[in-house]
């Protein structure tokens, strides 16, 4: 039996995860992602996914080129996401009917894909299955697949380890190693040092921060950032305008936490906020809804802007997003007055993400905090931890699973270089037991 393992997206850029697992003649596709900054540029220029052709989009580099695995097409038994962010599930919609297989997922992500085939009206002929975080499911003849629960800034985030007769691959692409969640489950340690027991062929890693040397902080610290600055600066004549990413569920409880310490209302303006939460509330992970008050569409959320007006600002909290500058996020518009909002002197707006390194955030970015300058708010930047393994967090989870070989995911060639230095330093050989691939490489892991 031959096992063979090929990336299709994300390998030499950071996004549109997708990669294939060949077992004999079956086959599982694992994450099916967009390319975030080139959404972001195709909705700026008035493009509509939905009206232009796969290929346009594999073209423009909106989705994987999928076309590398075409003669692979007949053996796929399963496409498996790993977690509800964009740039790992949400290219299904365009991608998924390509293939005869249903889409397995934990909960979360299965409602999130659901939300976005809803929200664009488009059909897609494959049975879209919930399978539980710490379970498996025997999806042919020689793959069974089970989710470990990981921590990541996505809930029901899990590595996918896929079972064969001659050893388990494990993918483990966007995760991070924290015992410490502020909600959901802990990651399931105890599986996978039970997965290590020599029978891993290969793992496959989040190299996004190799060359980060630390261990990422626990999700606690960010809850205590915003601790300190929400419930330990003054502000209680102020405004609060928090932003963080939508899908971070975690970081909203804590924002909504203090919040709610403060005696003010929290406000979700926006479609993702909605989004996330209804889905998150839908799964039974979280009861934000029964403490605020959730905007989601452009005509409502002008009506909320226009009740503050003759609101205390000490009353409420508003919750958004924008932290990349979007254009068309909600801080934003409320910025360029699209939506109707005042920022006085000395509002305070915190930004509880990072920007993610890439042109056109770091100009969006810059842009909105030169407004805000300009209106003379507070800003408090930073207020943040990420939700991906560094350096010591990769060398920690390999000795835990003891794979025979790695291959690092998620990362440009100099993040990949420098996962391969890790390697080496754990005695993996650049070539032979470490590879260091290109989306439409193959490497075999098995044969005989
Ligand atoms: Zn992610």
């Amino acid at each position: 039996m031959e096992i063979e393992f090929i990336p299709v997206g994300g390998y030499g850029e950071v996004g549109k995860n997708m990669s294939l697992l060949r077992v004999g003649d079956e086959a599982v596709i694992l994450d099916m992602g967009l390319y975030i900054p080139k959404v972001v540029s195709f909705d700026e220029e008035g493009g509509h996914k939905k009206y232009v052709s796969v290929n346009q989009l594999i073209d423009y580099g909106i989705i994987p080129d999928h076309r590398v695995i075409e003669k692979y097409k007949h053996m796929v038994k399963a496409i498996v996401p790993s977690h509800c962010h964009l740039d790992h599930a949400l290219a299904v919609p365009y991608l998924a009917s390509h293939y005869k297989a249903p889409i397995i997922s934990n909960p979360m992500t299965i409602e999130i894909i659901k939300t976005a085939l809803r929200d664009d009206d488009i059909k897609i002929p494959n049975e879209l299955k919930k399978l539980n975080n710490n379970s498996s499911i025997k999806i042919s003849k020689n793959i069974e697949i089970e989710l470990i629960n990981i921590t990541h800034s996505a809930l029901q985030t899990a590595i996918v380890a896929i079972h064969t007769p001659k050893g388990t691959v494990l993918y483990a692409n966007d995760f991070k190693l924290d015992s410490t969640p502020v909600l959901g489950q802990k990651p399931n340690y105890k599986r996978l040092k039970q997965i290590g027991n020599g029978n891993v062929l290969a793992v496959i890693v989040d190299s996004i921060y190799s060359k980060s040397a630390t261990k990422t902080p626990s999700e606690k610290v960010a809850r205590q950032m915003l601790k300190d600055v929400m419930l330990g600066t003054e502000n209680s004549q102020n405004g609060i305008i928090a932003t963080t990413f939508a899908s971070h569920i975690e970081r909203i409880k804590s924002i909504v936490d203090f919040s709610l310490k403060l005696n003010r209302k929290p406000i979700f303006l926006g479609r993702s906020m909605m989004k996330y939460i209804e889905a998150s509330e839908k799964c039974g992970l979280t009861k934000l809804s029964s403490h605020a008050d959730i905007v989601g569409y452009g005509n409502m959320i002008k009506k909320r802007l226009k009740k503050f007006k003759s609101q205390k600002r000490d009353k409420y909290t508003i919750i958004c997003t924008g932290g990349q500058g979007e254009p068309k996020a909600v801080l934003t518009k409320m910025l360029n007055q699209t939506l109707p909002f005042k920022f006085e002197k000395e509002d305070n707006v915190l930004f509880s993400n990072q920007t993610i390194p890439v042109d056109i955030n770091i100009e969006n970015r810059a842009k909105v905090e030169e407004r805000l300058k300009q209106k003379k708010v507070r800003i408090f930047k930073d207020l943040h931890v990420s939700g991906h393994v560094s350096r010591e967090d990769m060398r920690d989870f390999i000795k835990m699973t003891k794979p025979r070989a790695v291959i690092p995911c998620q990362g440009d060639s100099s993040m990949f270089k420098s996962f391969e230095t890790l390697a080496e330093e754990m005695n993996y050989k650049p070539g032979k037991d470490c590879f260091n691939l290109r989306n439409g490489d193959k490497v075999m892991l098995y044969e005989n």
